[in-house]
């Protein structure tokens, strides 16, 4: 495999915070790796929320990153400046009827999938904890949905799951070198099924994560993706939407996240451990990398 070009490795960031110190770990990993592989090393900046990205936010975590000794090739794929590439991925699903139109708020599904547990169904969560999307409006017309559309401009658009699984041949899978939270590793079968109708874009925002992230690695030749433990199960959908779009399959290396002294995920909102704050704090790039084990 990949035989004759290097392998590409890539760290993507969204730049709706400060990096903290499970970002310099993911990010010295994927560094590494790339090293140790005589691999390309890329950083994409994952900035489709145009109301939290900042530029002065993408601005600090590339001068952090700077800062802890990593060289990337420049300049770095800014996903906000190719939202035709994920319009094009989308159309094509489009086009496969495979995504509709869904106008149910979170409320709405919400209360939807209370009365259902109420009446006694068995109601199961995504892998994030969510709900399952309980609504019909996958059998809606096309009539239907331009009445509703002109009522209500702004909606979501979801993936029909089991659609998609008919266009596919299963079982699908993936190679892992990490782990994921159940220990999984080599040879895994994806179970997108387990996300049921997930929103892969909005009226207003032709993507999402999962849709830019696939489009986006499949575009940058990535074949190797480095990423948090807390990622694993989104590595389902990504191979459902390579499979559908005809996008090659890189190598998943799952790692283990780095907690906060209470043993949560850290997250950008906990100040102390962004690499500014600890920058400020005194410490060296060096302390930092000994500090996440390096
Ligand atoms: N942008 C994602 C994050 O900051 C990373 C996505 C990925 O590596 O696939 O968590």
């Amino acid at each position: 495999m990949h035989s004759n070009t290097p392998p590409v490795f890539r760290f993507a960031p969204s730049p709706n915070g400060a990096l903290h110190l499970g970002h310099a770990y993911s990010a010295l990993i994927n560094y590494r790796m790339a090293k140790e592989h005589n691999g390309r090393f890329l950083i994409r900046i994952e900035d489709i929320d145009r109301v939290r990205c900042r530029p002065e936010l993408e601005k600090a975590m590339l001068e952090d990153l700077e800062w802890l000794g990593l060289e990337w090739e420049t300049p770095p794929r800014r996903q906000s400046e190719h939202f035709a590439d994920y319009t094009q991925a989308l159309d094509s699903l489009i086009c496969e009827d495979l995504i509709y139109p869904s106008f149910m708020s979170r409320k709405q599904i919400r209360d939807k999938v209370t009365s259902k547990v109420k009446s006694g169904t068995d109601w199961k969560n995504d892998p994030d904890g969510s709900p399952l999307y309980p609504g019909e409006e996958r059998e809606w017309s096309v009539e239907e949905q331009e009445r509703e559309r002109n009522r209500s401009p702004l909606h979501n658009l979801r993936l029909n799951m089991n659609a998609a699984l008919e266009r596919v041949s299963e079982p699908i899978t993936f190679i892992e070198t990490g782990t994921g939270p159940e220990n999984q590793t080599g040879l895994c079968h994806a179970e997108p099924s387990r996300w049921g109708d997930l929103v892969l874009a909005r009226s207003d925002t032709p993507t999402s994560y999962n849709l830019s992230a696939v489009v986006d690695d499949a575009l940058q030749g990535i074949t190797h993706v480095v990423r948090g433990r807390d990622l694993f199960h989104a590595t389902s959908v990504h191979r459902l939407l390579q499979e559908l779009l005809g996008l090659p399959e890189p190598e998943y290396h799952h790692h283990d996240l780095i907690l906060a002294d209470d043993g949560r995920k850290l997250s950008k909102s906990n100040g102390d451990t962004s690499l500014r704050a600890l920058r400020h704090a005194g410490l060296t790039p060096q302390d930092v990398k000994r500090l996440v084990g390096f």
